[in-house]
């Protein structure tokens, strides 16, 4: 008996939209990616109960021929490849030709489509089966409407997260494709409410105005710089403007949202010391690249790359964003209540900015909560007029939205290294308070400063300029460090042992699984020689190299916390200004080592609104 048979069709189908369609934004991404690979400017996405109920793309795009719109829901059909040549090329975001076969078989959907000057098609399928096929009056673009998504794979469906996660990666994905499409005029719509709506006149800053708001889209600074192999551009929020996950760092290369952790961290590593520990910049960075250091082919979903010579990438995002900070005054400003409501202390703007802005990510799933709650208490009919179709593709006789103005200062030109004069002005000293803040003024104001982390920063520079300096000096150990591994480790470290040799430490094994250190580079603080050692063989383990600077930062980090003078100590006048003094020359002297902020102003405008002199 034969027991090797094929998968028929719908059901390999079936299978492959476990890959392809893993949850309702899934659907949404490779609807708007083919819309777009279309050629389309205008898109609109219209959304109920959270893509499980109905999820429809209408664009206006080249459209499908009559002749073809059945095959584009056979596997495998695409007319974005035509041989292996093609595939290391692409350009398109799609490619292949998965996606509308996988969705067809896990919903119901239907298609109408035509193409420029020809008659329109109306394609129906119901679990992937043909159910209708005939002529239909349409314009030049498509649109696809897919309901009851998952209610043949009811498995599926139960993984299928609460409303508004769902809602949330929906929003999530159309974000990025209007990110990385600011030609395309993009709009989201779950049900009534309108989630997210770009103009498509290709000016980044307003996709991002759109997205996060007009206050944060103003407070990024523009980047650009180019290696030998990478060009990138980009926006990157102030420090003081974060976010509690790294969901919004992105990473466009060629033109295409990608994921890739060690990208993330490498925009992280520019902010380095800048940003409290736990919370996250907003950054959007484009890479252009040769496409042959690409290998898009990685993943179904395309999310995921692999990078040739990625360590140049990493380095050249690193040190752009550093520089482009040092040339900014990342003073926060004292935040002033505006109306007469409770408020119980002074907060900096970096407390209070994660629910300030009404169009931030976070505030739109909360108001998705909030509608999906209310929801439940509408009576039936009320919710039928909340829900009722609007007929007409808004995108195509809505106005777009009004211009948001927004200042453009020009990127930022790292190669011309001008040292800015000074990063904080001039302090005269008022005072100390509770033995913990510093209170200072000019004439541009008041300013309080955090003595500890004021001192933090300057020991911090201070021990990283000594760190920095000793080379090629040995301290021999009196008594020898044992380092013990487990075997796949010993094997592995054996393999670096050479590297570890440049960077100075000589391992040498002894007995099963562990080696002996007998002397190591003088740079190393007195009593964690060990931490150290291992901290370099961790990252060799990670990052197949030592990075000494990275490690002569931390150490830096260590002492300087230990150094620094703490909370409740009281500080004589002159201990105060020249504090204030050495703070003034530090090279960062805006945050602690931690990324905690060490001064606040609150501007004469600030004091004089707060006791309502002028309004
Ligand atoms: P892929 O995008 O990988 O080619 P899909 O299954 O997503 O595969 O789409 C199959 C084909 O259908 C595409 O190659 C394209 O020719 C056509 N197609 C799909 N959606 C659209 C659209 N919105 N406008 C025009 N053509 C489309
Ligand atoms: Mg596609």
């Amino acid at each position: 008996m034969r027991e090797i048979v094929e998968l028929n069709e719908t059901l390999s189908n079936k299978i492959a939209a476990g890959e392809v369609v893993e949850r309702p934004s899934s659907v949404v991404k490779e609807l708007v990616e083919n819309s777009l690979d279309a050629g389309s400017t205008i898109i609109e996405i219209k959304v109920k109960e959270a893509g499980i109920g109905e999820i429809r793309v209408i664009d206006n795009g080249k459209g499908i021929g009559e002749e073809d719109v059945v095959t584009a829901f056979k596997r495998h059909a695409t007319s974005k490849i035509k041989d292996e040549h093609d595939l290391f090329r692409i350009r398109t975001l799609g490619f292949r030709g998965e996606a509308l076969p996988s969705i067809a078989s896990v919903s119901r959907l239907q298609i109408v489509t035509a193409k420029e000057g020809e008659d329109g098609t109306k394609v129906i399928l119901d679990g992937g089966k043909l159910v209708k096929h005939e002529k239909a009056k349409a314009r030049k673009g498509t649109d696809i409407t897919v309901s009851d998504l998952f209610y043949n794979t009811p498995a599926r469906l139960k993984y299928v997260k609460s409303l508004h996660t769902e809602m949330g990666h929906i929003t999530d994905v159309v974000n990025r494709l209007a990110l990385s499409n600011p030609n395309v005029s993009i709009r989201l719509q779950h049900h009534e409410r309108i989630l997210l709506h770009t103009n498509g006149n290709g000016d980044i800053r307003q996709v991002l105005a759109a997205i996060y708001g007009k206050n944060i889209a103003r407070n990024m600074i523009p980047i650009r710089d180019r290696s030998l192999d990478f060009s990138i551009e980009g926006y990157i929020s102030r420090p003081e403007i974060t976010r509690a996950s790294r969901n919004y760092l992105s990473v466009l290369i060629n033109g295409r949202f990608i994921k890739n952790y060690s990208l993330a961290k490498a925009i992280l590593e520019g902010y380095k010391t800048l940003l409290p520990i736990g919370r996250f910049p907003i950054a959007l960075i484009a890479v252009e690249m040769d496409p042959l250091l690409v290998d898009v082919n990685v993943h179904p979903a395309k999310l995921e790359v692999r990078l040739s010579k990625e360590q140049e990438l990493n380095e050249l995002i690193a040190t752009t964003i550093k520089q482009a900070f040092k040339k900014e005054q990342l003073i926060p400003q004292g935040s002033v209540p505006t109306a007469p409501k409770k408020q119980t202390s002074f907060q900096t703007e970096l407390e209070l900015e994660p629910s300030k802005d009404a169009k931030t990510g976070d505030k739109q799933t909360y108001q998705h909560q909030e509608r999906f709650t209310r929801e439940k208490l509408l009576p039936v009919h009320e919710m039928k007029k909340l829900y009722e179709p609007a007929d007409q593709p808004e995108a195509f006789k809505a106005p777009v939205p009004d211009e948001v103005k927004l200042p453009q200062p020009p990127p930022v030109h790292v190669e011309e290294e001008v040292q800015p004069p000074e990063r904080i002005p001039a302090l005269y000293p008022i005072g100390q308070m509770h033995g913990t803040y510093i209170l200072a003024q000019n004439e541009n104001g008041l300013y309080l400063i955090d003595q500890h982390a004021a001192q933090e920063r300057i020991k911090y520079e201070y021990f990283r300029e000594k760190l920095g300096r000793v080379e090629n000096e040995w301290q021999q150990l009196l008594v020898p460090i044992t380092l013990e591994f487990s075997g796949d480790e010993f094997i592995k470290i054996i393999e670096y042992k050479e590297e570890l040799m440049k960077v100075g430490v000589l391992l040498e094994e002894f007995g099963m699984n562990s080696f002996i250190i007998r002397s190591h580079p003088a740079w190393f603080p007195k009593g964690q020689e060990k931490m150290i050692v291992e901290q370099m063989i961790e990252q060799l383990l990670t990052m197949k190299k030592v990075d000494v600077k990275k490690l002569r930062e931390e150490a830096a980090i260590m002492m300087s916390c230990k150094a620094a003078i703490k909370a409740n100590r009281h500080l004589r006048d002159d201990e105060i200004q020249a504090l204030l003094d050495e703070l003034r020359r530090a090279e960062d002297p805006f945050t602690c080592p931690h990324g905690r902020p060490v001064i606040v102003h609150f501007s004469v405008t600030d004091l004089e609104k707060m006791f309502k002199r002028i309004m």
